[in-house]
């Protein structure tokens, strides 16, 4: 059987895994990712790892026919370099040239929300579906959009940033991106802290350093202003979400990251905000669900992205 590479560089690991075209995990590895001079030996220590663990030198070695690579940045229109890469100090890195001369195997490249996005689809929570709208919660917000199986990237590989869609506040909370007020800076993990810290400290109370896990051990115990935190991060959520699946209606929304480990404390509440919002039309006729893929979604979707390149 074909068997592919899947591949997810993160900020602090590089998560490896060989995979059929059926989807199944054969060996799943990974290693650190090295930033030093701004990730330059990333690409040779990923073809360094795939000989080592893959390749090897006997005949028993799989025939590898193709490798996805998910990244944390935007891909050129031609799909052949990442443009910038933030937390690994890329910009304009040839990534897939420099892999497929070593090692002659195909690679495609992809953002890697939208490799979790396709993920999530092949194997995970939205298994089977065609539409979904993907969106991780995590120190940032990222989104991943699916339309008839295929990722919406855009023309400048910007489709799916959910997290930078504008909310209106009173507040002005400025943007990694450099705009004000993007669903990121209040709907993240990081935005809800920084919710909750501003009620606390309107309210004259000091709690010292805390999560998402404590606003929701408070949540639990009935605390209003982790109440009102809560509903602050999901309010922007859900009418971002509503607004985007009034665009497209889709079957599935589908909400993975850190956050999202909070389950229906979480989902619960931003079903029935989305709900508020969505069109008539399309109100309980689709699903919001907890990602199911975890740290895997990355590595299926980047080798669900190869296949559909052989199929199209
Ligand atoms: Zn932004």
């Amino acid at each position: 059987m074909k068997q592919m590479i899947g591949i997810d560089i993160g900020g602090t690991t590089i998560k490896l895994a060989l995979i059929d075209s059926l989807g199944n995990i054969q060996k799943k590895w990974q290693i650190p990712t090295n930033v030093e001079e701004n990730g330059r030996f990333i690409p040779q220590e990923i073809v360094a790892t795939i000989q080592a663990n893959v390749l090897g030198k006997d005949e028993l070695a799989p025939d590898i026919a193709g490798i996805g690579i998910g990244v944390p940045g935007p891909i050129s229109p031609d799909g052949n370099f990442v443009v910038q890469a933030v937390n690994l100090g890329w910009s304009e890195m040839p990534l897939k040239s420099v892999v497929e001369k070593v090692l002659s195997i195909p690679v495609t490249l992809l953002n890697d929300a939208n490799a979790a996005a396709l993920g999530e689809m092949w194997k995970g929570a939205a298994k089977g579906k065609q539409n979904l709208v993907f969106v991780t919660l995590g120190t940032g917000v990222g989104g991943g959009i699916i339309i008839d199986s295929k990722v919406i990237n855009g023309v400048h590989s910007s489709g799916g940033e959910i997290g930078h869609i504008a909310v209106t506040s009173d507040e002005t909370r400025i943007c990694g991106c450099g705009n004000i007020n993007c669903l990121e800076t209040f709907s993240s993990a990081n935005g809800m802290v920084r919710t909750m810290k501003k009620l606390l400290s309107e309210a004259g109370e000091v709690r010292g350093d805390f999560t998402t896990v404590d606003i929701f051990k408070w949540l639990d115990a009935g605390d209003y202003l982790a109440i009102l935190t809560l509903d602050i991060t999901v309010s922007y959520l859900g009418q971002a979400i509503a607004g985007i699946m009034n665009t497209i209606d889709a079957e599935e929304v589908v909400i993975g990251g850190g956050l999202s480990e909070a389950g229906s404390a979480l989902l619960e509440p931003l079903k029935a905000k989305i709900d508020q919002h969505i069109f008539p039309q399309i109100r309980g006729k689709y699903m919001v669900s907890q990602a199911k893929l975890g740290n895997d979604a990355g590595i299926y979707g980047a080798v669900y992205s190869y296949l559909s390149t052989q199929t199209n």
